[in-house]
């Protein structure tokens, strides 16, 4: 990105900060940055302000790891969900994939992450610990891992289901209605209530 220093400096920066965003070229870095001095003050100040907001309001649920401004988060915290039942998933956008389709009651654990050899993760860099914890201390009935249909979510499938059954709790995979190597976030909600519906036990 050489031509930038063609721009005022703090417009450079905005156009460098743009750009370190997923899936954002240069190009479109710039068109972004301005798009945002084309705003009116107001408006840029507010999307400053959002984005401010949202990093420092929000954690992760201390119970689940799922992405919440209270904590527990308001899964954990809703008495009306079974705490017997719990969905393993690779992020916490999964459990928002997971929540529109209505039909989970139980609660959630937020791996943040999946077992990659190929990147060097195992499985002591993602939130297993804490799932352990969770049936040992609470009378869980069942787990379903819903991690992602590719590698990756296989790999750590396998690992949680050979990690739990001997504990005595039933571990349940979610059935292939979401394309293989697709990704939980991806799926609509009749295709992952379906999944969800015929999974099985692993
Ligand atoms: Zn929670």
């Amino acid at each position: 990105m050489k031509r930038l220093s063609l721009y005022p400096a703090p417009v450079a920066r905005l156009i460098e900060q743009f750009a370190k965003l997923p899936g954002i070229g240069s190009k479109t870095a710039q068109r972004l940055a301005f798009f945002v001095l084309n705003m009116p003050e107001a408006e840029a100040r507010g999307l400053a302000r959002a984005i401010v907001e949202a990093k420092q309001k929000t954690k992760y649920c201390s119970i689940c790891g799922n992405l919440t401004d209270v904590d527990p988060c308001f899964i954990c915290n809703n008495p009306n969900r079974d705490n017997t039942l719990i969905c393993v998933v690779e992020e916490p956008r999964d459990v928002v994939a997971m929540e529109k389709t209505r039909e989970f009651k139980g609660v959630y654990h937020v791996l943040h992450g999946a077992i990659s050899p190929m990147e060097g993760i195992g499985p002591e860099d993602i939130n297993i610990k804490d799932l352990l914890k969770r049936l040992s201390q609470n009378d869980v009935k069942e787990v379903i891992v819903a991690t992602n249909p590719n590698v990756e979510g296989e790999a750590t499938a396998m690992y949680i289901s050979k990690l739990i059954k001997p504990l005595g709790v039933k571990v349940t995979r979610i059935a292939h209605g979401i394309p293989v190597g697709g990704d939980l976030e991806y799926a609509d909600e009749v295709t992952l209530t379906k999944a969800l519906e015929g999974r099985r036990e692993m």
